[in-house]
């Protein structure tokens, strides 16, 4: 049996955070591998140096390296420091010479790889103390592991056939031999070069890491005691879910549940490998599982989600009742930029896009470069907007669902702005303006998640 185990920025952001990973995993009795994200902060950190062409670079490389002794020094004892200190100083030369670079920074790619050097040195500790404990531990990035990556500068995913072949060889016959890789998680390699997977892209990498090594189970360690009916952050009440099916899930993350990156349900899903979202400062409570079945509940919701700084872009031509084509166009072009598209909803003479707030402008600017012919009539954008997704059980097929939840939305006094509705039965989408969003979420999960009137 294999198990993936991740653990995420705030479950490897202190001394004590750390060691109790190390004892989480010490105490698995499986093979396994794990997977981290950058200690807490870290990678924002380098997010801000690779936006600012004027940082001061060896400045920024003290600090990062001043933090990242000061928490080894704690967790690790004099003999591993010692060794510790060796793959510690030859990491730190490379970033060294990454970021005072000034050819690099005009690479696409270059913020790719400060971003996701963080991961290289949580990895590195965390695996030295697993040696301290007396486990084959090594730190393997995702340079070693073959992780291979694809798609454009911030947004990669990975390419999971060549990633499995290529972990087969490099990594499988560690684990089999009893050995503990800790692997990078938030990046693969494209060209030889780091390609990261979106913000919070560990999960995802730990779900591609699952895949590749046809594991039995993925673990994905986090601050929170499982998958929860909301934002605990936002609604105070949120409950724990034991149980969810992979489609529920994968609505909830890609609608912005952000306990698991939106792409994390795809690679274990194929493989049919159970996922458990579980507490790192609570290993005692068991989590949530996801995986191909879900447990009815009596109740019309299970969970709530919300994803914010959206834009409608609402498009008129009289064209496309008749001519549909010109509504695969709008898309095709829209798509040129690999901007997401979260919803799209039709009329007669109408089409509406819900984007990014960061989107409208490259949108914008491809929409006119179509209209040559005077096919659109006019372009009208909203913005700051949400998009609320509510999961229940079959929600297609019970009578008065959209009644219920839309009395819900009036009652906290808001406007539904954009709707989805029948293109999932797990699920129902609903775009309401920002100024509400918590209200109409909250007012939703009393009533139809907790059932209380
Ligand atoms: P990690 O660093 O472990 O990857 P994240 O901060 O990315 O952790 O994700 C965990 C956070 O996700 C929680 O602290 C919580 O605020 C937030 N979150 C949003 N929606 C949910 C949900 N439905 N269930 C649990 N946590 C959620
Ligand atoms: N360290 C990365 C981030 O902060 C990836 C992750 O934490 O999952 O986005
Ligand atoms: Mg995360």
């Amino acid at each position: 049996m294999i198990t993936v185990m991740k653990f995420g920025g705030t479950s490897v952001g202190s001394p004590e955070a750390l060691k109790r990973v190390a004892d989480i995993i010490m105490n698995t009795e499986s093979d396994k591998a794990v997977v981290v994200s950058a200690m807490s902060g870290v990678t924002n950190f380098l997010v801000g140096a690779s936006e600012n062409p004027d940082c001061d670079a060896e400045a920024v490389a003290r600090q990062f390296e001043a933090k990242h002794l000061e928490v080894a020094s704690q967790v690790l004892g004099e003999a591993e420091m010692k060794a510790f200190r060796k793959d510690f100083d030859e990491r730190m030369g490379r970033l060294r010479a990454l970021l005072g670079s000034e050819a690099s920074r005009s690479d696409p790619y270059y913020r790719d790889d400060v971003t996701s050097q963080g991961e290289r040195f949580s990895s590195l500790i965390l695996a030295h103390m697993l040696r301290a404990r007396g486990a084959d531990s090594v730190a393997l990035t995702s340079e070693d592991c073959g992780i291979v990556a694809e798609g454009s500068p911030l947004s990669g995913s990975a390419d999971l056939a060549r990633t499995a072949s290529n972990m087969a060889i490099k990594v499988k016959p560690h684990i089999r031999g009893g050995g503990i890789p800790v692997i990078t998680g938030f990046y693969g390699i494209r060209n030889g070069a780091p390609l990261t997977f979106g913000r919070g892209g560990s999960d995802y990498s730990a779900a591609v890491v699952a895949n590749a090594l046809d594991a039995d189970l993925l673990e994905i360690w986090t601050d929170v005691d499982g998958f929860m009916s909301a934002d605990p952050r936002i609604v105070p009440g949120a409950l724990l879910m034991d149980e969810m099916s992979y489609g529920e899930a994968a609505e909830l993350a890609y609608f912005g549940a952000k306990v698991l990156h939106p792409r994390t349900i795809e690679p274990v899903r194929t493989k049919h490998i159970p996922l458990k979202v579980r507490n790192s400062f609570r290993p005692e409570v068991p989590g949530t599982l996801i995986h191909q079945f879900s447990k009815p509940k009596g109740g019309l919701l299970k969970s709530v989600a919300m994803k914010t700084d959206l834009s409608i872009i609402s498009i008129e031509s009289a064209e496309i009742a008749f001519y549909p084509a010109i509504v695969g166009r709008i898309i095709e072009k829209i798509a040129e930029n690999e901007v997401v598209i979260y919803s799209i909803s039709t009329s007669l003479s109408s089409v509406a896009f819900l984007v990014h707030n960061n989107d409208v402008k490259a949108t914008l600017n491809k929409l006119n470069s179509i209209n040559t012919s005077g096919d659109i009539e006019m372009i009208e954008v909203k913005s700051n907007v949400a998009l609320i997704c509510a999961v229940g059980d079959d929600l297609l097929g019970r009578c008065g669902v959209s009644g219920d939840i839309f009395s819900a939305v009036k009652e906290a006094r808001a406007n539904v702005e954009m709707i989805s509705e029948g293109a999932s039965d797990v699920s129902l989408n609903f775009v309401v303006p920002m100024s509400k969003v918590t209200d109409v979420i909250s007012v939703l999960h009393k009533k139809y998640v907790r059932g209380e009137q």
